[in-house]
């Protein structure tokens, strides 16, 4: 089995010697901005930008919709009252 060397030249001329990826002639460094050669689910670089938005998205939404001291008295107010009503 042989295997593919990237495609893609360096700016100095030379071609790339890192090995190819599956289903692309390019490594996966070059295979950055390439997506007309494999399909986009397929592209590392694809998956390494997906990622680290769901991460950043994780991380801010507790930001807007987290708990709050006010969000927490209010709660414990709510409930202070309920029980009052109650008795
Ligand atoms: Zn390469």
């Amino acid at each position: 089995m042989v295997k593919n060397n990237c495609k893609a030249i360096k700016r100095n001329g030379e071609k790339c010697k890192r090995p190819s990826m599956k289903n692309s002639d390019y490594c996966y460094i070059h295979s950055f901005g390439r997506f007309r050669k494999i399909p986009f689910y397929k592209n590392p670089t694809f998956h390494i930008i997906i990622s680290l938005l769901f991460a950043t998205i994780y991380f801010l939404i507790p930001l807007f919709f987290g708990s709050t001291k006010e969000k927490q008295e209010k709660i414990i107010d709510n409930q202070a009252t309920s029980l009052k009503i109650q008795k």
